[in-house]
């Protein structure tokens, strides 16, 4: 019984889910979630109030909303929909904070009544906010410009990103508040994911530190997240026990000088759910041309985006092969475009209805799918406990026809 990595399941497991509730599907494992919450909560054991926020764009799925929920998390959301699930999944209001880019002064309006903490990231709302509601107490996210993140669709802390309130337009902050009596209770800053540097964090952190000194109503500081979990064997993670000791260091000595207990905050998404998933497809075929061998499998980037998105890397095994010679395949999708999973992996030998198994797939994996090429979304299961949950099923045509009107013509 081989472990899949350092999950809570085998691949005889996943070759028995595979078989109860059919491929392409996710399968998640509960235990492996807790372990990520209790690292970082570990990390930042110095800190006395410390909240991490679940940023759940990462996996959605109410079930796994709920399980951190029973943790102690808070959670972390980009439109009202996000606000509404987290009510549904029994989070308090309090404990949601909503960090929406982009999004109308209506759907903050929207989350006030909801009555969870809001983040605001421009200035022309920081105005409208403050003269319409003067005493709903607000977080400001700023931008720092520290250049972080491993890519240019994910890093969004540089000078030409659309997010956050540059922090060099802090004096115009400071007027708007002044003007219209606004009340700031939070600053955030969120640098963009794969931060690798906890150095270069840091710096960011100092410059968050400033900011905070000329506001007198903090109750909680912010640190976004961008934390880097490894997509490869061995590849480089984000040194969390470093980062906690530096920064929890650093928060202390800030709030003893800002003379008031605040709360440190982060908001983890891939960090917490990435490697608890994996993702299962069935080889439909294998085709040989004259310099390659294609692995095609039952799904494509309607399913699993990230690789033809972000260039990510996901390792892949045969589950279903596990004695078989290594041989070199490029595993693709059956949508009609290019969709290419990795090129030239070192499989063991692939055959026809042989089972895939793709690693860190609990992130952003589920949360972006489609219905392109009018393909089903796949089933999600969670492991827990020793035993395989369903908690979502398979779309069928219904659910793709739903929204479908048909007119007379
Ligand atoms: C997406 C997002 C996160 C989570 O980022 P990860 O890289 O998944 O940890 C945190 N905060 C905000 C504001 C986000 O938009």
């Amino acid at each position: 019984m081989k472990h899949i990595k350092d999950l809570s399941f085998t691949s005889e497991d996943l070759l028995n889910i595979a078989e109860e509730y059919g491929t392409p599907l996710y399968v998640y494992d509960a235990e492996k979630m807790k372990i990520q919450y209790n690292k970082l909560n570990d990390a930042f054991s110095k800190v006395k109030k410390l909240k991490l926020n679940y940023a759940c764009k990462a996996n959605t799925n109410l079930n796994i909303l709920r399980l951190f929920r029973a943790m102690g998390s808070g959670l972390d959301t980009v439109s009202i929909q996000e606000v509404e699930l987290g009510l549904k999944a029994g989070f308090m209001p309090e404990d949601i904070i909503f960090t929406p880019n982009g999004v109308s002064f209506e759907e903050i309006r929207e989350a006030v009544k909801l009555g969870v903490k809001i983040n605001i990231d421009n200035i022309s709302f920081l105005e409208q906010f403050g003269q319409e509601l003067p005493n709903y107490p607000v977080c400001i996210r700023l931008n720092p410009h520290i250049m972080a993140g491993g890519n240019n669709n994910i890093s969004v802390g540089h000078i030409d990103s659309k997010f956050g309130i540059s922090i060099y337009q802090l004096p115009h902050i400071l007027r708007v508040i002044e003007n219209t009596k606004l009340k700031v209770n939070g600053i955030h800053m969120h640098t963009g994911s794969d931060i690798l540097d906890v150095d270069v964090f840091l710096r960011g952190a100092e410059l968050l530190f400033d900011a905070a000194k000329g506001l007198k109503d903090l109750e909680y500081l912010d640190f976004g997240s961008g934390f880097k979990v490894a997509y490869k064997e061995g590849g480089a993670e984000t040194d969390i026990e470093y980062l906690g000791e530096k920064l929890g260091e650093r928060f202390n000595e800030f709030i003893t000088n800002y003379g008031k207990e605040l709360e440190l905050m982060f908001e983890p998404g891939k960090f917490l759910v990435s490697e608890s998933g994996v993702f299962l497809a069935n080889v439909n075929v294998i085709k040989q041309t004259t310099s390659t061998v294609f692995a095609g499998i039952n799904s494509g980037f309607n399913h699993l985006i990230r690789p033809m998105f972000y260039q990510a890397h996901h390792e892949i095994e045969n589950i279903s092969n596990p004695e078989g010679r290594s041989r070199y395949y490029t595993v693709v999708g059956y949508i009609c475009e290019t969709d290419t999973f990795g090129s030239n992996r070192k499989l063991n030998e692939v055959r026809e209805g042989d089972i895939l198994c793709f690693y860190n797939s609990g992130a952003y994996c589920f949360s972006m799918s489609s219905n392109y090429n009018s393909r089903l979304k796949p089933a999600e299961v969670l492991w827990i406990n020793g035993e395989a949950k369903l908690i979502r099923e398979r779309e069928n045509l219904d659910d793709i026809l739903k929204t479908t009107k048909i007119i007379d013509f």
